[in-house]
């Protein structure tokens, strides 16, 4: 798939948005991305993941792993397709840890897969479940790397769309200078 077929389906379910947005952290962007968006719609999370399995199909994996709650749909789907067990880590109170019974045993091959990465926090985190239970990661696997390609997990990985976030104080914003108001995404109707 080209790339601007993917950027296509992220955009027509407004996954990514342009325009003046207000961010958590008091920045102004020109871009807004919401992964679960695009998630949405099973047939094109089937054509999104299919890429993260196409780059891994010829790994030997045991087990694909995700980070609750947003790469469970991802790693569900990458699972599906290559015919792998698929088990997720959770937060209590802090930590994500293994629960409902979901086993890593020693030496199995695990491939990781989240929907957005921008310091791969969740990420490691995962990996360091995976070690510490005796397992192998052999991969990493997401949807969307937002450090566009700066965030390096020391294995083959692999993403469908790589972006950087930009953005400005608002003292700086183009968009502020243009005169164009920032709105906060999800406060209203895009
Ligand atoms: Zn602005």
């Amino acid at each position: 798939m080209k790339n601007e077929e993917l950027l296509n389906i992220f955009k027509k379910t407004n996954a990514l948005l342009d325009g003046h947005f207000l961010l958590t952290s008091g920045r102004h962007s020109n871009q807004y991305f919401q992964c679960a968006k695009v998630l949405q719609y099973p047939k094109y999370t089937t054509i999104i993941c299919n890429i993260i399995s196409e780059y891994f199909k010829g790994f030997e994996i045991d087990i694909v792993i995700s980070p609750a709650i947003g790469g469970i749909v991802v790693g569900q789907e990458v699972a599906r397709q290559l015919n792998k067990k698929f088990i997720f880590a959770e937060r209590a109170d802090k930590d994500l840890i293994l629960r409902r019974g979901f086993e890593i045993k020693q030496g199995e091959n695990i491939l990781v897969c989240e929907d957005v990465v921008t310091t791969g926090g969740s990420v490691f985190e995962v990996m360091n479940i995976v070690k510490a239970n005796g397992g192998n990661v052999i991969g990493v696997g997401m949807i969307v790397d937002r450090s566009n390609g700066k965030v390096n997990f020391g294995v083959p990985q692999v993403s469908t769309l790589q972006m950087e976030v930009i953005s400005y104080l608002p003292e700086d914003c183009p968009m502020c200078k243009e005169g164009t108001p920032a709105v906060k995404p999800g406060s209203r109707k895009l």
